[in-house]
C-alpha cells in the first residue's frame, strides 16, 4: 500500500513545508509542567500555573519576534492558555502567521533489560488527543524519542522499538491533521567523538525512515527535530565547520528528499553555539535538498528567562534578550549570522544536564 492520502494530505504537506521557510524556525516551549518547575526554580519563581503563564505570555508577545517564527510547541496546558488581556495564545500566533504545535507523547520509560535505555510512551487514545488539539488549533506535534552512546549503546531493541514508536505516533498525527515533527534524540552525553556521533545518527535515522515507510507516512507532511552531530559532553569540542560537515552527511546519507525540513534541536548547547553551528550548516557548500532551521527550547530561552528572573520590571529586557536570539537563529537558517556581537548574559552557557528529561 502507498502512503497517506487522505483528507489531510494537501494540509500537511503545506504546513511542514510552511514551517520549514528560510528564515523562520520553532521555537519549542513544550515543557511539561515538572520540566518548566526545573527551569522556574533556577530563578527562583515558583512552579504556579500564574506563573507558566505569565513566562509563556512574555515568549509570545515579545514585539517583533513572531516574525522570525513558523511555529511553536506548546505544551497541553498552554494550548488553552491566554494573555492577561484575555486572548487565547493560538490567536497571538495565528495573526503573527505562527502555526501552534503541541507536544504529544508522555515520556519515556525504561525498557526492561537494557542499560537505562528508554521507548516514549503515549500511543494509547493519541488519535483522539490528536483530534482535539487539532480542533484547538493545533497544526503539528512533536514526539520525542530518546537514544543514548555508550560502549553497547544504542541497542538495536532501543533503535527498532523507538522507530516504529515514531513511526506509529506520525502516521495517528497525520490522519488527524496535525504534521508530525519526528524527534529521535541522541543525547550528547558521554565522552564519545564526533565519528561515533556520526555513526550513531546514521544507523537511527535510517531505522526511522524505514519503519515511516513501512507505516505508510507521508514524507512531504513530515519534519526531523535531530541532534546535530557532535562530539560527546565529555570529549573536545570541534569547529562549527566540523560539526556542519558531519551533520549534514549524516542528513545526506539517510534522510529523503521528500521531507522538507530539518529543525534541530538545541541539546544543551549554549544559545550561541547551537546558533553558530546552524548557520555553518547553512553556509556548508554540498547538496541539501531540505531547509536546515531550528526547533530550539533551552537555546532560545536560557538567556531570557535569566533577564526576566520572575520580575514584571524585568520583561522588557528579557524580551530584548529573546528578540535577539530569534533574529539570530533567523540569520543562521539563511546562513548570514555574523556571530557575537551584543551577546546578553547566559548567551554562551552551556545548557547541558545529563541524561534531560525533556
Ligand atoms: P532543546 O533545544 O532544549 O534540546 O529542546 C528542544 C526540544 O523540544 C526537545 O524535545
Amino acid at each position: 500500500m502507498s502512503c497517506y492520502r487522505g483528507k489531510y494530505a494537501d494540509e500537511l504537506i503545506a504546513n511542514a513545508a510552511y514551517i520549514g521557510t528560510p528564515g523562520k524556525g520553532i521555537l519549542a516551549a513544550d515543557e511539561s509542567t515538572g520540566t518548566i518547575g526545573k527551569r522556574l526554580s533556577s530563578i527562583n519563581v515558583e512552579n504556579v500555573e500564574s506563573n507558566r503563564r505569565a513566562l509563556r505570555e512574555l515568549l509570545f508577545c515579545t514585539p517583533g519576534a513572531l516574525q522570525y517564527l513558523s511555529g511553536v510547541i506548546l505544551f497541553e496546558e498552554t494550548l488553552y492558555q491566554k494573555t492577561a488581556a484575555g486572548k487565547p495564545f493560538v490567536d497571538v500566533m495565528k495573526e503573527a502567521g505562527v502555526l501552534p504545535g503541541i507536544k504529544v507523547d508522555k515520556g519515556t520509560v525504561e525498557l526492561a533489560g537494557t542499560n537505562g535505555e528508554t521507548t516514549t510512551q503515549g500511543l494509547d487514545g493519541l488519535a483522539q488527543r490528536c483530534a482535539q488539539y487539532y480542533s484547538a488549533g493545533a497544526r503539528f506535534a512533536k514526539w520525542r524519542a530518546v537514544l543514548k552512546i555508550g560502549p553497547n549503546e544504542p541497542s538495536q531493541l532501543a533503535i527498532n522499538e523507538n522507530a516504529n514508536g515514531l513511526a506509529r505516533y506520525a502516521i495517528i498525527c497525520q490522519e488527524n491533521g496535525l504534521v508530525p515533527i519526528v524527534e529521535p534524540e541522541i543525547l550528547v552525553d558521554g565522552p564519545h567523538d564526533i565519528n561515533k556521533c556520526a555513526d550513531v545518527t546514521e544507523r537511527v535515522l535510517a531505522a526511522c525512515y524505514k519503519a515511516l515507510n513501512d507505516h505508510h507516512v507521508l514524507l512531504e507532511g513530515t519534519l526531523l527535530k535531530p541532534n546535530m552531530v557532535t562530539p560527546g559532553s565529555d570529549a573536545k569540542k570541534v569547529a562549527p565547520e566540523v560539526v556542519a560537515e558531519y551533520t549534514v552527511r549524516a542528513l545526506q546519507r539517510t534522510m529523503p528528499a521528500a521531507v522538507p525540513a530539518v529543525v534541530f534541536l538545541s541539546g544543551g548547547q549554549s544559545e550561541e553555539e547551537a546558533t553558530v553551528n546552524l548557520n555553518a550548516m547553512n553556509q556548508y557548500k554540498g547538496k541539501k535538498p531540505w531547509s536546515l532551521s531550528f526547533s530550539f527550547g533551552r537555546a532560545l530561552q536560557q538567556s531570557t528567562l535569566k533577564a526576566w528572573a520572575g520580575k514584571e520590571e524585568n520583561v522588557q529586557k528579557a524580551q530584548a534578550a529573546f528578540l535577539a536570539r530569534c533574529k539570530a537563529n533567523s540569520e543562521a537558517t539563511l546562513g548570514k549570522y555574523q556571530g557575537g556581537s551584543g551577546l546578553s548574559e547566559g548567551a554562551s552557557e552551556s545548557l547541558h544536564v545529563k541524561d534531560y528529561k525533556y
